[in-house]
């Protein structure tokens, strides 16, 4: 998968990837619900993974999580950003066919409210998470220094205490 650039607010780079007339993905647009919200999709694709969305901003900035969220603080997980998805994309779940980008089933693993605490641009944002699964305070920090160009690499953990 080549590296794509999240977190702009702009839903080019998802419409870019798909063909709407194959996914039953839906094409959506920015909007702001007024609601403070997270999902994880728990994706079974060529590589399982699960992708972590949080609502900011009108879109869901998306991040892919190889190991699967830390449920526990001292857990650090590579978190790798991907294109910021529609806000309705939240309650997505089903089968993506093959030859499709993303193809494969998506199931939600866990959603709840997610209220974003501070956000240092590109580089830092830490927000309370209200799900079954994850609960509490988390961070996204952006790994600085990666030696492919592009590259969206973040580190994704639990608050101690
Ligand atoms: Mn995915």
């Amino acid at each position: 998968m080549s590296p794509v650039k999240g977190g702009k607010g702009s839903l080019k780079e998802y419409k870019k990837r798909r063909d709407f007339s194959k996914s039953p993905e839906l094409e959506g647009k920015p909007k702001s619900t007024g609601k403070k919200r997270f999902v994880v999709h728990e994706h079974h694709a060529t590589r399982l993974h699960w992708d972590l969305r949080l609502e900011i901003g009108g879109v869901l900035r998306s991040w892919a999580v190889p190991k699967g969220p830390p449920e526990e603080p001292g857990v650090k997980r590579l978190a790798v950003q991907t294109e910021d998805h529609p806000v309705d994309y939240i309650d997505f779940e089903g089968v993506i066919p093959e030859g499709n980008y993303g193809a494969g089933t998506v199931e939600i693993w866990d959603a709840g409210s997610m209220e974003l605490v501070e956000e240092k641009k590109d580089k830092e944002l830490k927000f309370t998470l209200g799900g079954k699964k994850l609960s509490g305070i988390y961070y996204l920090l952006k790994i600085k220094g990666g030696k492919i160009p592009g590259e969206k690499n973040w580190l994704f953990f639990k608050a101690k205490g």
